[in-house]
C-alpha cells in the first residue's frame, strides 16, 4: 500500500479514499479481477460509484505502473497487482489465471529483430490450458 500511494504521488495521481478502497479490492482479488469484478465488489461498499469510475481508475493505475493489464482470451481486460516479472497459466475455458515463475523463461533471449526495433519493457509467457476443473467437468 505505501508503494502504491509513493507511486501515485511521483505520478501526480491525488490519492483519495475511493482510489486506495479500489486498490484494497485489487489486493484482495489475487486471480487477476477484471474491471466487472473489481466493481461489483467495489459497489458492496461504495454504492453510488459507477463501473466507468472504476474502468478508468484500473487504467489509470495501469498507465502508471502500479498494476498489470493482462492478457485475456475474452473481451473484458484483466488486472494484476503484482508487478514483478512472472507467467501466466490460462485456462482457456473458464479464464482462470495462474501465476508461476520460471527463471529458465526470464533466461531466455530475444530474436535481435525484436531488441532492435521494440523497447522492450517486460517478457510474459502464458501458457493456454484447461485448468484441472474444467478439464473433469468435461470428463
Ligand atoms: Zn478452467
Ligand atoms: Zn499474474
Amino acid at each position: 500500500m505505501e508503494r502504491f500511494i509513493d507511486r501515485c504521488r511521483q505520478e501526480g495521481l491525488k490519492v483519495t479514499p475511493q482510489r486506495i478502497a479500489i486498490y484494497e479490492v485489487l489486493l484482495d482479488s489475487k486471480d487477476h479481477p477484471s474491471a466487472d469484478t473489481v466493481y461489483r465488489k467495489m459497489s458492496a461498499t461504495h454504492p453510488t460509484i459507477s463501473f466507468d469510475t472504476v474502468n478508468r481508475t484500473l487504467l489509470t493505475f495501469a498507465e502508471i505502473g502500479v498494476i498489470d493489464m493482462v492478457e485475456s482470451y475474452s473481451v473484458s481486460r484483466r488486472f494484476d497487482t503484482d508487478t514483478s516479472p512472472h507467467h501466466h497459466v490460462h485456462c482457456i475455458r473458464c479464464g482462470h489465471i495462474a501465476d508461476f515463475v520460471s527463471p529458465d523463461i526470464d533466461a531466455i533471449m530475444l530474436p535481435e529483430e525484436i531488441i532492435g526495433e521494440y523497447q522492450v519493457i517486460g517478457k510474459r509467457t502464458v501458457v493456454s490450458c484447461v485448468c484441472q476443473e474444467c478439464a473433469s467437468k468435461n470428463g
